[in-house]
Order: structure tokens, then sequence, then C-alpha cells
């Protein structure tokens, strides 16, 4: 557990039109980066707090872009599943190894905190996890050193049984 009190104010949201409207402040931000975003069609009402699922897509878009190539490729991919919904953000950066994985959600913790060309102080991923745990969502991490990081959470979709 992360220890911080994170206020959440859910309303009804749509998972499409929130991501499309986080991911069309981002493609204007780094026009370098080729983001595919997901042109999610079908309604996929949820109940959440949109400021911070915007604040946790965010946060993830950012650490695709600070750990990959200019001009390389972030994706943004969603998937239903039963009672939720599964986005992930997925880029072809320097990856990370099963030990850092583990360890990437503790506050302040940076895979190369020597490296002081990049100024994170490693909160990005504790605050993100709280934000969805909050939201009854779980997040994981795929990923292979060298090839790319995919970060995946899940948030239950109103009409889910704790929610109907
Ligand atoms: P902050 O988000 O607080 O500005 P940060 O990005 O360093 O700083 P986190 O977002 O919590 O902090 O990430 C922690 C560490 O996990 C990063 O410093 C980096 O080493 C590693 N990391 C996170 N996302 C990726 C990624 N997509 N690819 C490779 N490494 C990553
Ligand atoms: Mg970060």
């Amino acid at each position: 557990d992360s220890g911080q009190v994170i206020r959440i104010e859910k309303t009804l949201t749509d998972t499409g039109k929130l991501i499309q409207r986080c991911l069309a402040d981002y493609r204007s931000t780094f026009p370098e980066y080729r983001f595919e975003g997901v042109e999610i069609d079908e309604p996929l009402p949820l109940l959440a707090d949109g400021r911070k699922i915007c604040h946790v897509l965010e946060n993830l878009l950012n650490n695709a872009v600070n750990f990959s190539a200019n001009g390389s490729l972030v994706q943004v991919t969603y998937e239903v599943l039963q009672n939720e919904v599964c986005v992930a953000v997925r880029d072809e950066g320097i990856g990370m190894t099963q030990e850092q994985i583990e360890r990437v959600f503790d506050k302040f913790y940076r895979v190369d905190a020597s490296n002081t060309a990049r100024e994170g102080l490693g909160l990005g991923l504790a605050i993100v996890k709280g934000i969805i745990e909050a939201h009854d969502g779980r997040i994981w991490i795929e990923s292979e050193v060298g090839r790319g990081t995919s970060v995946a959470f899940t948030l239950p979709l109103l009409g889910s049984t704790d929610q109907a």
C-alpha cells in the first residue's frame, strides 16, 4: 500500500471519450512521436474520476516518451474483458528487467537515479497505482530490456456487479 489518501470523485464517464480527450492534448505536445490512439466506437460507461484517469494516462504517456527514442511509436490500446475495460500504453523504449518492474511502483524509485538528464521524482507510478486502485482497478507492467514496455490497467465498467 502506498499510504496516500486519494479523493476520487466519480461521475458517469465514457471510456472512449475520456481517452480521446487525454490523447488529443498529448499529440500536440509531442509532435515528434507517433501516438496511435484507440478509436473506441462502442459506448463503455464508467463511474470514474475523469481528471484522475487523465492524470494516469498523462503519467504513462510521459514515461513512454521519456524512456524511448524520439519518433518511436507510443500505442494506447484497449480491450473489453468481462465487466471491465483494460487500457494499455505501450512503447518501444529501453524497457526494464523483472527486478526493476517489481520496484517501479514504489515511491521515489527510479531505475537510473544517477541520470540527472531525466528529472523525474519517481512518484508518477506510485500515484498512478493509487488512483487505479481507488477505482477498484488493477495495474501491471510487461517489459523487455531494449524492446519496450507495456503498462496496462483495468477499470470496472458500469453495470459490473459491485457497482450495479
Ligand atoms: P515522475 O513520474 O515522478 O516524474 P519517474 O518517471 O522517474 O518520475 P515513475 O513514473 O514512478 O517515476 O517511474 C519510475 C521509474 O520506472 C522510472 O524512473 C524509470 O526508471 C522506470 N520506468 C517507468 N516507465 C518506464 C517505461 N515506459 N520504460 C522504461 N522505464 C520506465
Ligand atoms: Mg513518470
